[in-house]
């Protein structure tokens, strides 16, 4: 995996936590984290790239599903993956801001990490949710990205000992890593 330069960290939850930069459909992780749309039926972005490596059976799982809503979560298996499971998100378009983006994209990640330890997985990877097609400015998507991840792995008795917050495109890997900086320094 292809470990970016400068993140350390030093805080318990924020040693958790690994920014990096690669293809999602690779990592053989317990869950990788879909940014899908909410029909679930796949889509562009990283949805495309997640069902066609995870092959058609996954097409077929996520048809028994119902969908979808904005904000809301569903677990399937990874098919041709090397992951063991799929978590599909539905992140929220964004609008403006002014239509619960930010409170639906908190949910996203709070979600994907609470199926995750249902299930006491140890490992997920998660692309950076609505910034592709859905348009959310990554700066603030880092922001709630960032501190949602570490605020679920706050909590006592969870599973999780690594979260891949996966960067895909330069913009975004900055982003993550200057909130990353801002909340480690927080945490000295
Ligand atoms: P959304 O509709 O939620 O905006 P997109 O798939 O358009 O979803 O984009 C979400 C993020 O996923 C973007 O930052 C995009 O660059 C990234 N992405 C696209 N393909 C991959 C991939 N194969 N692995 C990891 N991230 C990816």
């Amino acid at each position: 995996m292809d470990f970016l330069a400068g993140n350390w960290s030093k805080g318990g939850k924020m040693n958790k936590i690994e920014i990096i930069q690669a293809d999602i459909t690779t990592l053989p992780v317990d869950a990788v984290v879909n940014a899908a749309n909410s029909t679930l039926l796949g889509g562009g972005g990283v949805d495309g790239a997640i069902h066609r490596a995870a092959g058609p059976e996954l097409l077929e799982e996520c048809k028994t599903l119902g969908g979808c809503a904005t904000g809301q979560a569903k677990m399937t298996g990874g098919h041709q993956l090397p992951a063991r499971y799929i978590i599909h998100t539905v992140g929220p378009v964004w609008r403006g801001g002014g239509n619960d983006e930010p409170v639906l994209l908190a949910s996203c990640y709070r979600e994907c990490m609470r199926l995750a330890e249902q299930k006491r997985l140890r490992s997920i990877a998660c692309p950076a949710i609505s910034c592709g097609v859905y348009g959310y400015p990554v700066e603030q998507a880092a922001e709630i990205a960032l501190t949602t991840v570490a605020d679920c792995l706050q909590q006592d008795g969870q599973s999780l000992e690594k979260v891949y917050l996966v960067c895909f495109g330069d913009a975004i890997c900055k982003a993550y890593n200057e909130q990353f900086a801002r909340m480690n320094s927080e945490h000295d």
